[in-house]
C-alpha cells in the first residue's frame, strides 16, 4: 500500500511540477525547508512530504486539486500549521501550503477579505490602523484556515459565538477543479457546513468576515499561583461566568500549567486571560477573577493586535506538542477535582523525567450559550446548554520523548473522561481545534447535523477526495 502511495505521489509530483513549475517545492530546496519548519508541533515537521505545493490563487489551487483527485494521490492541507495532531496538517505524500494566499483587503467598507495563508497577526496589523477588529485567534501566529473552519474561539466569543459565525463568504477550491463562492445567497448549504465542518469539502482559499469598530479594548493576562483554594475560586468564577444573564463583552480563558523549574512550590500556575470589548478597566463582569491575588498582572487598555502579541510562551515552531480534549456541563467542584487529579497524574507519570523542560497544561473554554447554540455546523441545537471544553496540552523538546508524552496524555484523558462520564456531566462533542485523534469531534454532534454535513460533502465532493485522501477529522 505504501509503495503504491509513494509511486502515486511521485507521479503526481512530476505532473504538478510540469503544470505549475514555480509552485512545487522538493526536499532539500531552501524554500521547501522553510515551509516544512512551520509546524507548532515539530513532530509534524519530521514527516517530510515528497513535495510541498504552494499555489498562488484559487484557480491554481483548484487545478492542483483536480490533478490530485484524478491521480488518487494523498495530500494534506496546511494554513498556519498550529493544529498539533500528528499528520493532520501534513503528509509523507504531498502537502498543499496556503502560504502564498496571503492577500488582505477591506471590501464594501466594513468587511475584510483575506487569503487562507494568513496568520491572525497579519490580519490585526492590517485592521488596527482602521480601528477595526474581527473575531480571530487570541495568539498572533495561529492560522486563519484551521481556526475558522473548525469554529474558532475569539475574544468576542460570548457575543459572536464561534468566530466562523462572522464569516460572510468563503472562496472554495473543489476537487472537481472548480472554484465556488459559499455565502448565505450562493451555495448556502456549503456555507453552513464550512462554519465548523473543517477540511471535509474543499480548500478554502479566502474568507470574508464582518468587522466592527473597536480601536481599543481592555485585557491581558493575570498570573496566579494555583493552590487548591485559589483554584476553587477560579472555577467558581468560571462557572458563574456562563450561567444566566452574561455580560457578552466579557471574555475569559482559564489556563493552568505546570513546569517543574517554574513551579517549585509544587502548585501549578494560572494564566487567566481576560478581555472586555470596551475601554473599561477592571470590568465588573470579571470581578471574580480580578479578586484573585495575582503575582503578575498584564491587564490594560490595548488594541486587539497588542493582546494577540501577549502570548509569547509556547507559540513558536521550536517544540513538540499535543492536545486532548473533552466537554462537560459546568460544575465548579467537578472542575476542581479534574484539576487536582490531572496534575497528580501528570507528576506521577514520569513525563518530567523523560524531558525535564516539559510542560503539562490544562485549559478551559467556557462555551456559553452563543457557542453551544448558534447557526454554525457545530452548534449543539437551539436550546443547547452552556458547557465547558477542557483541553489537555503538553509541550516538550526531545524527539525521543514524543511516544511517552502521547501515552501519558491518552491515559490521563481516559481517566478524566471516565470521571466526567461517571458524574453524568459528559457532553459528547469536542471542539476539533483543541482535540486529539481519539476525542469525539463530529461524532458528538446531533444525528441530523451529521447527516446534513455528509450530504453537503457528497454534493460538493462526490468522489470523497476530502474524506479518503486528506488527513484530519473526517465526517462520521
Ligand atoms: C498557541 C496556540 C494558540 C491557539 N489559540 C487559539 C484560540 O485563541 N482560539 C481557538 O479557537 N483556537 C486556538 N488554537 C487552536 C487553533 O485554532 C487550531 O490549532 C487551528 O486548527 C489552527 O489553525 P491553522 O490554520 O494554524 O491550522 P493548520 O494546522 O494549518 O490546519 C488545521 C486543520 O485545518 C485544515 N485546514 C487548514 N487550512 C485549510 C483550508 N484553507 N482549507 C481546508 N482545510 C484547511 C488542515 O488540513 C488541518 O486539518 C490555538 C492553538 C495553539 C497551538
Amino acid at each position: 500500500m505504501e509503495d503504491i502511495n509513494s509511486a502515486q505521489s511521485g507521479t503526481a509530483v512530476e505532473t504538478l511540477a510540469q503544470q505549475f513549475p514555480n509552485t512545487v517545492l522538493k526536499p532539500g530546496s531552501p524554500r521547501y525547508e522553510e515551509e516544512n519548519s512551520r509546524f507548532w508541533n515539530r513532530d509534524n515537521a519530521d514527516i517530510r512530504p515528497s513535495a510541498i505545493v504552494t499555489p498562488s490563487d484559487a484557480q491554481e489551487t483548484a487545478s492542483i486539486l483536480k490533478t490530485l483527485s484524478d491521480t488518487k494521490t494523498d495530500f494534506a492541507i496546511r494554513s498556519g500549521g498550529y493544529m498539533p495532531v500528528p499528520g493532520y496538517n501534513t503528509s509523507s505524500s504531498i502537502l498543499i501550503s496556503t502560504t502564498h494566499l496571503n492577500s488582505i483587503e477591506l471590501v464594501q467598507g466594513n468587511l475584510v477579505r483575506f487569503g487562507a495563508g494568513n496568520q491572525w497577526g497579519s490580519v490585526y496589523d492590517f485592521l488596527e490602523p482602521h480601528g477595526l477588529v474581527v473575531p480571530g485567534g487570541r495568539s498572533r501566529p495561529v492560522g486563519v484556515g484551521g481556526f475558522l473552519l473548525y469554529g474558532g474561539v475569539s475574544h468576542f466569543y460570548a457575543e459572536v459565538g464561534w468566530a466562523c459565525e462572522a464569516v460572510v463568504e468563503f472562496e472554495v477550491a473543489l476537487a472537481s477543479g472548480d472554484v465556488v463562492v459559499a455565502s448565505e445567497k450562493e451555495n448556502g448549504e456549503l456555507y453552513w457546513a464550512l462554519k465548523g465542518g473543517g477540511k471535509n469539502f474543499g480548500i478554502v482559499t479566502a474568507f470574508t468576515m464582518k468587522t466592527r469598530g473597536l480601536p481599543k479594548m481592555w485585557g491581558g493576562v493575570r498570573v496566579a499561583v494555583g493552590a487548591r483554594e485559589t483554584a476553587g475560586k477560579v472555577f467558581e468564577a468560571m462557572h458563574d461566568g456562563i450561567q444566566g444573564d452574561v455580560d457578552e463583552k466579557a471574555h475569559v480563558e482559564v489556563i493552568s500549567f505546570f513546569v517543574p523549574q517554574m513551579c517549585q512550590s509544587g502548585d501549578p500556575m494560572f494564566a487567566l486571560c481576560l478581555a472586555y470589548a470596551g475601554e473599561v478597566e477592571r470590568p465588573e463582569a470579571l470581578r471574580g477573577f480580578l479578586d484573585i491575588e495575582a503575582v503578575q498582572d498584564g491587564t490594560r487598555i490595548a488594541t486587539q493586535r497588542e493582546l494577540a502579541d501577549d502570548d509569547k510562551q509556547n507559540i513558536g515552531y521550536d517544540k513538540r506538542g499535543l492536545f486532548r480534549a473533552f466537554s462537560y456541563r459546568s460544575n465548579s467542584q467537578l472542575t476542581l477535582d479534574i484539576y487536582t487529579e490531572y496534575y497528580t497524574l501528570a507528576k506521577q507519570s514520569g513525563m518530567f523525567d523523560e524531558d525535564a523542560g516539559a510542560m503539562a497544561a490544562l485549559l478551559w473554554l467556557p462555551a456559553g450559550r452563543k457557542l453551544s447554540s448558534g447557526t454554525s455546523a457545530i452548534s449543539l441545537g437551539e436550546e443547547a446548554e452552556p458547557y465547558l471544553s477542557c483541553n489537555i496540552c503538553f509541550r516538550w523538546e526531545k524527539p525521543e520523548a514524543s511516544k511517552k508524552m502521547h501515552a501519558v496524555a491518552d491515559a490521563i484523558a481516559e481517566k478524566l473522561k471516565k470521571k466526567v462520564q461517571d458524574s453524568g456531566a459528559f457532553i459528547p462533542f469536542t471542539y476539533g481545534n483543541i482535540a486529539g485523534v481519539e476525542d469525539t469531534t463530529f461524532e458528538g454532534l446531533p444525528g441530523k447535523t451529521r447527516k446534513r454535513l455528509r450530504e453537503v460533502a457528497a454534493r460538493y465532493d462526490p468522489q470523497g477526495v476530502f474524506q479518503k485522501q486528506v488527513p484530519g477529522f473526517n465526517l462520521v
